[in-house]
C-alpha cells in the first residue's frame, strides 16, 4: 500500500481534505482560532550454503562480518575499554553483536540491549539491573518494544563489566543488534492467563536457547523478529514480525487433522516497511514448532539479499519465493512433511477470546485459583534504577519474584494471592505506575527519539510524555485508543499500527521537530496500516490536533464504532 502524505498548509485556514476536516470538526472555530501552526516540511541440520555473491557485490556490512566475526571483536572492545577510546567505525557495527550500540552523534557512550525471552525477568535480575544502572550507566531503564530492557549511557571504559554483569545475573545482551534474531517475544501472561490455548514459555526458552548457542544464528543477511503466541488474553502482537505463530485449536476431525491445539505461522511482517505477516498455510504441532523456527531461518540465510541492505530483510525473501516457494525450501530442512492447512479451512478454530485494548493494565484472574496478576503502566516504558528496585520487592512480597515486560512497554507482576492484588496495585500506584485502565495513557508507546538515537527526528518520549498529560486534562475517551511515536522509518514504535501513529520529521518551527500523523492502524483481529493524514505537523502544535482528532471522532463516530473503525 502506498502512502500519499496529505501536505499541510502553514495556516489553519487551509484547505483541508474531506477526511482531515472530519477528525478537526470545531477545530477551526476554537482550538485553531488560539494559533496553531504546521511547520514547513524539511525534510535437518544442514548448514545453509555460504552467500552466494561476489564480494564486491556484497554489502559493506557484510563484508565487515567476513573480515572479522563480529564476536571476535571483543578483544578490540577490550582494549577501548582500556582507554576508554571511542570506537572505530567498524566496530561500532561489530559490538552491536554484544549489544552495545555506539550512541554518537547524540551523545559519546553506548546504549546496551539485552535478550529476555519472552520478557520473563527474576527480582534478582531486576536488581542487578537497577545496580548496573546506578553504578555505570546513567541511571535509567527503558522497557522495549519487544518486551526487554536497554541501559544507557555507558563509557567505553565500562562496557565489559556491563557485559559481565548481565551475564553474571543469567542475562543475555548477545545478538541483541544488526543482524541477529532479535529477543523472542511472547504474549505476556503466558502460563497464568486462563483463557491461552497453550503454555509457550517451553517453546520460547528451547527456542532462546538454540538461538543464543548457535553461532549459525549470528550471521544473518539482516535482523529477524520472532513471536509466539498462546492465543490468551494479550497477544504478542505477532503479525508484526518476521515469523509469527499463533495458537489456534482444531475442533473436529477434519482434513486428515487430528482435533488439538496447534500453531498457524505467519511470515513476512515487517511494519516499518508497512508489511504485516501473511498467513502461511500451514498448522504445525507444538513438539514441531522449533524444527519449523529452525528451518525457516536456514531459508532466511540462505536466500536473504546480501547485496542490499533495503531488500535484506525475510519479508523480501517471502515475496521473491512466494509462500509456496519457502514451504518447498524450509522442507528441505526438515525431517517431516508441513501439514497444509487453507486459511479459511472449516476445522480452522478463531482465537477464542477476543483482544481487548490495554488488557495487559490492571488486575486478572490466573488459571491458578487464589492467584492474580496485576498489570501496570509505565509511562513510555521508562524507569529508574530506585523504581526497579521497588518493583523487584513487590514481586518478592506478593508475587512469586517474577516480573512479566510486555511489548507495550508495561510490565506485570503474576502470582498474587487475590487478598493482596489491591495494595500492590497501590503500591505501584504510588511508585508511578498506575494499575487502572487509561483508554488514553495506557496506549502510549514511543521509541527512544533524539535524546539517545542517532536516526530520530524527534524528542519521542519527551513529547509523548507531554502529550499524555495535555490530552489527559482535556480528553476523556471511553474506549481505548493506542497512540505510538516513532522517531524515523524504521518504526520501533511500529507507528503504522498505532490507532493514531506519528513519525519524526523535521519541520520549521520553534522546536524545530514534527510529526506525519497516521490514523486507523491495528493489530490481531483489526490489524490493519495506518494511512497517513497530515504530514509535517510542528510540536507547538501536536497537543491541539491530537485534541481536535480525538473530539472529532467522540463527536463524529456512529453507536460503538472504535476510533480504529472510525
Ligand atoms: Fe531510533 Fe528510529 Fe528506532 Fe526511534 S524508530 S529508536 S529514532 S531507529
Amino acid at each position: 500500500m502506498s502512502i500519499e502524505p496529505l501536505a499541510l498548509a502553514p495556516s489553519p485556514s487551509a484547505d483541508f481534505t474531506g477526511e482531515q476536516k472530519r477528525y478537526l470538526e470545531g477545530f477551526f472555530a476554537g482550538i485553531a482560532a488560539g494559533g496553531v501552526s504546521f511547520g514547513d516540511l524539511s525534510a535437518a541440520p544442514v548448514a545453509a550454503a555460504p552467500a552466494g555473491p561476489a564480494l564486491d557485490d556484497l554489502t559493506k556490512e557484510e563484508r565487515i562480518k567476513r573480515e572479522l566475526h563480529p564476536f571476535d571483536a571483543i578483544e578490540q572492545l577490550v582494549m577501548d575499554a582500556r582507554w576508554n577510546a571511542k570506537p572505530e567505525p567498524e566496530s561500532v557495527f561489530r559490538y552491536k553483536w554484544n549489544g552495545l550500540f555506539w550512541l554518537n552523534p547524540v551523545k559519546d557512550g553506548y546504549m546496551c540491549r539485552l535478550r529476555i525471552p519472552g520478557g520473563i525477568v527474576k527480582s534478582y535480575q531486576l536488581r542487578e539491573l537497577a545496580a548496573i544502572a546506578r553504578d555505570l550507566t546513567t541511571g535509567y531503564i527503558q522497557i522495549t518494544t519487544r518486551n526487554n530492557f536497554q541501559i544507557r549511557l555507558i563509557e567505553p571504559k565500562n562496557c565489559p563489566e556491563v557485559l559481565r554483569r548481565i551475564q553474571g545475573c543469567g542475562l543475555h545482551s548477545k545478538g541483541a543488534g544488526a543482524d541477529n534474531i532479535r529477543n523472542i517475544t511472547m504474549n505476556p501472561c503466558a502460563g497464568y492467563d486462563p483463557h491461552e490455548l497453550i503454555d509457550v514459555r517451553p517453546l520460547v526458552h528451547e527456542l532462546a536457547t538454540l538461538i543464543i548457542a548457535s553461532k549459525e544464528f549470528y550471521d544473518l543477511p539482516r535482523k529477524f523478529n520472532i513471536a509466539y503466541d498462546g492465543g490468551g488474553l494479550i497477544s504478542a502482537v505477532e503479525d508484526t514480525n518476521d515469523i509469527g505463530a499463533s495458537a489456534v485449536r482444531i475442533t473436529e476431525n477434519s482434513e486428515g487433522i487430528e482435533p488439538g491445539v496447534y500453531f498457524r505461522i505467519a511470515l513476512g511482517g515487517v511494519t516499518g516497511h508497512q508489511t504485516f505477516a501473511s498467513d502461511w498455510g500451514v498448522i504445525v504441532k507444538p513438539e514441531q514448532l522449533n524444527d519449523v523456527m529452525v528451518a525457516l531461518l536456514r531459508v532466511f540465510i540462505q536466500f536473504g539479499d546480501r547485496t542490499n541492505r533495503k531488500k535484506a530483510r525475510f519479508k523480501y525473501v517471502v515475496e521473491d519465493k512466494g509462500l509456496d516457494g519457502v514451504l518447498v525450501e524450509a522442507e528441505k530442512f526438515l525431517k517431516f512433511k508441513l501439514t497444509r492447512l487453507a486459511p479459511d479451512a472449516a476445522c480452522q478454530a478463531k482465537r477464542e477470546f477476543s483482544q481487548q485494548g490495554h488488557s495487559h493494565v490492571g488486575t486478572y484472574p490466573q488459571k491458578q485459583e487464589g492467584l492474580v496478576y496485576v498489570g501496570a503502566s509505565v509511562p513510555v516504558g521508562q524507569l529508574t534504577a530506585r523504581q526497579l528496585d521497588r518493583i523487584a520487592d513487590l514481586a518478592d512480597s506478593y508475587g512469586s519474584g517474577e516480573v512479566r515486560l510486555t511489548v507495550w512497554q508495561n510490565f506485570i507482576i503474576p502470582n498474587v494471592k487475590a487478598a493482596y492484588a489491591a495494595t500492590v496495585a497501590k503500591s505501584l500506584k504510588k511508585l508511578g505506575f498506575p494499575t487502572e485502565q487509561s483508554n488514553l495513557k495506557s496506549g502510549f508507546v514511543a521509541c527512544t527519539g533524539n535524546k539517545y538515537c542517532k536516526f530520530a527526528a524527534s524528542d519521542t518520549k519527551g513529547h509523548a510524555i507531554a502529550m499524555m498529560e495535555y490530552l489527559d486534562k482535556r480528553v476523556k475517551l471511553d474506549k481505548p485508543v493506542n497512540i505510538h511515536f516513532t522517531g524515523c522509518a524504521h518504526s520501533c514504535a511500529q507507528h503504522f499500527m498505532g490507532d493514531i501513529g506519528l513519525l519524526g520529521t523535521k519541520v520549521k518551527s520553534v522546536s524545530g521537530e514534527g510529526y506525519h500523523i497516521t490514523v486507523g492502524g491495528g493489530f490481531g483481529e483489526n490489524r490493519k496500516i495506518g494511512r497517513q493524514i497530515f504530514s509535517g505537523v510542528a510540536f507547538e502544535s501536536l497537543g491541539t490536533t491530537l485534541e481536535a482528532m480525538l473530539n472529532g471522532y467522540l463527536k463524529n463516530r456512529t453507536e460503538g464504532e472504535t476510533f480504529h473503525a472510525f
